[in-house]
């Protein structure tokens, strides 16, 4: 049987990771800035990760949701915490298409409404509410396509109140980045995402705030739309949190129930799964990493603005896209195949930046070093 590859592929084969750095069969080294499009957390192969995993596999696995699973309500705690929402209820699911897919459903069953509220450029997963959701008709199939979705200009506050006057009564949800990934690193205004709050309260609509590229502790504080001073009514979030591990999560604010049933998943919460995202939390407060991102994040961020070919910086913490112009789209695959360094793209012109949260400065030296020499070159 063939594979059926879900991205081109680079015949490069990893089998040995550790923090930022990966090496091949050959044993060539790799810097990670790319954590496997935002993935990677708290570094490959951490060991209070790799330990609190062995543990967990040692005692049990998986047992099925309809028995108490302590670590469950262990991760939900935790959670609270770190993301200052101990109030908010976790669910509980495999990825971040499933978050937002179940965010989405959630919205319409709790406003018994249909129209949905996304943005130009918005990626939100490939399941059927999440990709009828997303901007890029390649991806969606007929069966899809829906004219409940109703796409809008991102940062547009004019356009987005005109169609709160329009429909505003039959809108479920608005869902939104706070910072768009696979977009291009488009970062939400302030006064865009205070906007959607308050249309979103004057016209009983859920703000979905789609967490799972650009929250988990990767821009400097844990959710990406914490700077703006604005709460989610839902917050879905998946990559950072199992560090690889498949976990994903909606965390709903308290006057929304889930009913039985209406959510639900197999292995959506299990043992490993949990065992994984306890660890990735512990190791977030532990190591100062919601720091770590903002600080090195700023200090890429700062150095990356003083290179004249660069047309733009945008992003926050460590979450970055590097604008370049069109004849340098080069640079991104010189950077892997010469340097030796794993970087994302958005559009062959934009370079995105993902790394691991505890990622030193001394990597990221190493990164501005090899850009310098690309862009020289
Ligand atoms: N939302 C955003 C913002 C994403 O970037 C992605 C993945 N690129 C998803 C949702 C979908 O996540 P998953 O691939 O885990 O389904």
């Amino acid at each position: 049987m063939e594979l059926f590859n879900v991205y081109p592929v680079n015949p490069i084969n990893i089998v040995k990771a550790k923090g930022s750095l990966v090496w091949d069969e050959q044993g060539t080294e790799y810097l990670d800035l790319y954590g496997g499009h935002a993935v990677i957390s708290i570094g490959h192969t951490h060991p209070h990760y790799v330990e609190a995993l062995k543990n967990q596999l040692d005692k049990i696995g998986f047992y099925s949701n309809s028995v108490l699973i302590p670590i469950q309500q262990q991760l939900a705690r935790q959670l609270g915490e770190v993301s200052g929402k101990s109030d908010y209820t976790l669910f509980l699911c495999n990825s971040g298409a499933e978050a937002n897919e179940n965010a989405l459903k959630l919205a319409s069953f709790h406003t018994g409404r249909k129209k949905i509220i996304a943005f130009n450029k918005s990626f939100h997963g490939r399941t059927s509410l999440a990709v009828a959701a997303t901007d890029n008709p390649s991806i969606v199939a007929p069966v899809n396509q829906t004219d409940n979705v109703v796409f809008l200009p991102f940062n547009d506050e004019e356009a987005l109140t005109k169609a709160f006057r329009e429909y505003g009564d039959e809108i479920a949800a608005v869902i939104i980045e706070g910072i768009q990934g696979v977009g291009g690193i488009r970062e939400a205004s302030v006064s865009f995402l205070k906007a959607i709050r308050s249309l979103s309260d004057t016209y009983g609509a859920v703000y979905i705030a789609d967490s799972v590229q650009c929250g988990y502790g990767r821009t400097g504080s844990f959710y990406s739309h914490d700077y703006a001073g604005v709460e989610a009514d839902i917050y879905t979030m998946a990559k950072g949190m199992g560090n690889g591990f498949p976990i994903g999560g909606i965390t709903i604010a308290p006057k929304f129930k889930a009913s039985y049933g209406l959510l639900g998943t197999t292995f959506g919460g299990n043992h490993l799964a949990c065992a994984a995202a306890v660890a990735v939390l512990d190791v977030i407060k532990e190591e100062n990493l919601l720091q770590n991102a903002e600080q090195v994040g700023n200090y890429l961020i700062e150095e990356l603005k003083k290179f004249d070919q660069v047309l733009e910086v945008r992003g926050r913490g460590l979450m970055i896209g590097i604008e370049l112009p069109e004849e340098l789209a080069q640079v991104k695959k010189d950077l892997l195949s010469i340097n030796k360094i794993f970087t994302g793209e958005a559009k062959p012109n934009v370079i995105r930046i993902l790394p691991a949260l505890n990622i030193t400065k001394e990597i990221a030296d190493r990164f501005l070093t090899a850009f310098d020499e690309r862009l020289k070159a």
